[in-house]
Parts: C-alpha cells; structure tokens; sequence
C-alpha cells in the first residue's frame, strides 16, 4: 500500500502491542490500518526472549487462558510451548524463584519443586551446579518472529491494513479529537488513534498533552549453534531468561538495562561485545553441558520502560479518541491479551475481562520530576558529560 487512505481505527506502532489490538479489531469487522516507520517487529517484538509467564499482571489468566489457542485463533504457528522450567544458582535465587511458585498458585497454577534427579532428567543440559529448581505448571515461550508473522497475517486476512515504512510526526487535533494521524506520506484521518510505539509511546503522547512516563534501555540477546533438543525448551535461571528454539539453539539475554537517553529512532541498537561475555558466562552456569557450544548469534533491542515496571494501557483525557498502550518490557508474553484489553478500551471504553486500573496513568500523578535519577536510570553518556 503506498498511498495513505484514512482508516477507522489508526495505529501507530506495528509491534506485538499494535499489530495484537489491530488483530483483535479486525476480527471483529473494524477498519484498521497499522503504520510502523520500519518494518513489523523489527524492534523489541522481534528480538525478545519469547517469555510469556507473566503471574504478577493483572493480564496473567488471559494470557495464560489464550496462549494456548493463539495457532489456531490465527491460522499461523507461534510456536508456543507450554510450562517453564526454573534453576536457581544459589539459596537467594531458590527463594526469589519460590516467590512465582507462591503467586501463581494464589491464581491456580501449580508448579512443583525438583530434585537433583530431576533436574538431570528434565534439563539434560544442566550439570550438578545448580541448588535446586521448579518447573512451573504455567507460562511457556514462544517464537518472537512466527508471533509478530501470525499476527500481521491474521489481520490482513481479516482486512486490517499494514503500512510500513511511513512514520508518524504529530496528530492533527480539532475540537478535543484527533482527525488524522500526521505522516511523512502525508495525513491519515481516523476516528480513533492507538499509540503502541514502543519507547516513542512517550514522546508521541506528549504531541496529544500527555505526560507518560518512560525510559528507554538497551538489552541483548546470544544465540548458540543447535544442540539435542530438551524436554522442555522454556528452562531459564541464574539472571537469564531465554528459551530453547525448535531447532535446538538455545537464546537468551539478562543482565543490566544499558539505559538510553532518547529512544532509538535511527539506526537499530547494536550488541556489544562486553554485554555478551557475561550473558555467554551465565548460560555456561545454568547449563554447563553447553558450555562448549558456539555463539552464532547475538543482537540488541530496546525495551520501554515505565517507573513501575507495569504497562500503561489507559485512554487519553486530553482528547476524545485516542488510546495508549506501552508494556513496560514485558510486551511479548501479554500480546494475546494486551491487544484484547486495547480492543476493549478503542471500542467499549473499558476493559471486560480483568482490572486493568493499575495500568492507568493517573498513577503517576504524583510522580517526582526527577524520578529517572532517583531510581538511577540515568544514561552513561549524560552522567560522563555532567562529571566532565
Ligand atoms: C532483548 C529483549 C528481551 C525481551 N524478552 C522478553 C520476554 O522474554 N518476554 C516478554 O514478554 N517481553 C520481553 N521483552 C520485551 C518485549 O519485547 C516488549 O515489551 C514488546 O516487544 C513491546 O512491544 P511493542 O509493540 O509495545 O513495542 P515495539 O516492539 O517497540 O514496537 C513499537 C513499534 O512502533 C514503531 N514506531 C515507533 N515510533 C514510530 C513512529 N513515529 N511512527 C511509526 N511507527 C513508529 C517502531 O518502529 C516499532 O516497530 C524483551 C525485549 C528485549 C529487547
């Protein structure tokens, strides 16, 4: 589609967040058109861990409830697996692990504690390293690329449009609503706006008079050659989250957010090599019959992140039309019911299947100017040229 054409319902951002509600909406009939200045999930949704265990969101029993279906509710394979596996390096982590095993069975997840035979059985490629572990009868992972691939297909099957390569540079606003969507391809008008831009959610709601706040950080993933698949692919541990694909490799990323000062609008962020030996060690660690096994691959992405770690999916009160959605790194593992709760919010004006009022803006009202400072969020490159 190379000429803009007005839609009912814009989005602006075409990651797991966007291109989920889009899905959502066109299933239903509605008119949606999804406009990424890139291409799909070419940001955090495709460089992610493929994690989706999510027990302390108030999205947790819809995540859990779809995740399973998602293959057949799109028509395309995500590649999700079902159930976790959790090994913990030391007593600290034992205990932090055994937190997740305490609030999912508050919501009616079972998870069990293994022993070190099992641990050898379940996780042939652990050693004798770790103190214990559980495998969590909950969560599961997924295939970033075949998710974000579904969702982008299942929308277009059901009509929703997709524009790529066309970034959004402001709204046009008369009377308390947005008419149209500002573009480098000139404007799209609409009758509702979704903002699911990732770390530009921010600066792009600022257009609208709206404050939410965000901070963007770079992450980093490695990716090692094939190796014999395990029972279970979702085993992670000792700092690292991660998976083990289908074809055998095993990829994952942990360890300290590199914070950034404005979100990366250029050139994709890039992995470093000081990054990557730690993750490398790690993995080592938690599954030292790999420890010989090459890394192939590696990458970087950038993650949102809010002051409380909980996502923001909230309407605007500064105009009539318009929706806000930013997942706060945790995006991937919530999309099948992220993009359900923004279907509700555009269409119904609330959420029908759980209490999303921890995701309300409103929280932040009380928020300290310098809060990215006093939680030390700051970006290396602003604090070298302050001591300078
Ligand atoms: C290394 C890494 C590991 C992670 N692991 C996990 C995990 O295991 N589980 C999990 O649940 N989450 C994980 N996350 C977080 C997860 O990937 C994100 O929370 C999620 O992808 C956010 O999706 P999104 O669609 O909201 O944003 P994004 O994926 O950032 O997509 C936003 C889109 O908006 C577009 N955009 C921005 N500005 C404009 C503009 N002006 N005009 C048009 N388009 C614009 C961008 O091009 C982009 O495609 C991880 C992230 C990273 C980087």
């Amino acid at each position: 589609m190379n000429e803009p054409q007005g839609a009912s319902v814009v989005i602006v951002g075409g990651g797991v967040t966007g291109l989920s509600a889009g899905w959502w909406l066109a299933r239903e009939g509605v008119d949606v058109l999804v406009i990424d200045k890139g291409m799909v999930g070419w940001e955090a949704s495709g460089r992610n861990g493929g994690g989706c265990s999510h027990h302390f969101s108030p999205l947790f029993a819809e995540e859990q409830r779809l995740w399973p279906m998602m293959d057949e509710l799109l028509g395309y394979p995500t590649e999700f697996r079902p159930h976790r596996i959790r090994l913990a390096g030391s007593a600290e982590q034992m205990e932090l692990y055994g937190r997740a095993v305490r609030n999912a069975a508050r919501q009616g997840f079972a998870s069990e504690e293994l022993d070190a035979m099992q641990i050898r059985e379940l996780v042939p490629l652990a050693g004798d390293t770790m103190v214990g572990g559980y495998l969590y009868r909950f969560g599961g992972h997924a295939n970033p690329h075949r998710t974000l691939q579904g969702y982008a297909w299942a929308m277009q099957d059901h009509g929703g449009r997709v524009m790529q390569h066309c970034s959004v540079s402001g709204f046009d606003v008369a009377g308390g609503r947005v008419k149209a969507v500002l573009t480098d391809r000139g404007p799209i008008a609409c009758e509702h706006v979704v903002i699911a831009a990732g770390p530009s959610t921010g600066r792009l709601s600022a257009m609208l008079g709206q404050d939410v706040p965000m901070v963007a950080a770079r992450a980093e993933m490695i990716v090692t050659e094939a190796l014999p698949l395990m029972p279970y692919g979702g085993v992670d541990g000792n700092g690292l989250y991660g998976r083990q694909t289908l074809r055998g490799n095993l990829a994952y990323g942990g360890g300290p957010h590199e914070w950034l000062d404005t979100p990366a609008e250029g050139a994709p962020a890039k992995p470093s090599t000081p990054l990557m030996g730690p993750i490398g060690r790690r993995l080592a660690e938690l599954l030292p019959k790999a420890a010989h096994a090459r890394i192939i691959r590696s990458w970087a992405g950038v993650i949102e992140n809010t002051p409380d770690g909980r996502p923001v999916i909230d309407r605007l009160s500064t105009v009539a039309n318009a929706t806000v959605a930013t997942l706060s790194s945790i995006g991937f593992g919530l999309s099948p019911a992220s993009g359900r709760a923004i279907r509700d919010l555009v269409v119904d004006g609330a959420c029908s299947f759980a209490d999303i009022s921890t995701f309300r803006l409103e929280r932040f009202a009380d928020l300290e100017p310098n809060w990215r400072e006093l939680q030390g969020w700051r970006a290396k490159a602003a604090e070298e040229s302050e001591a300078a």
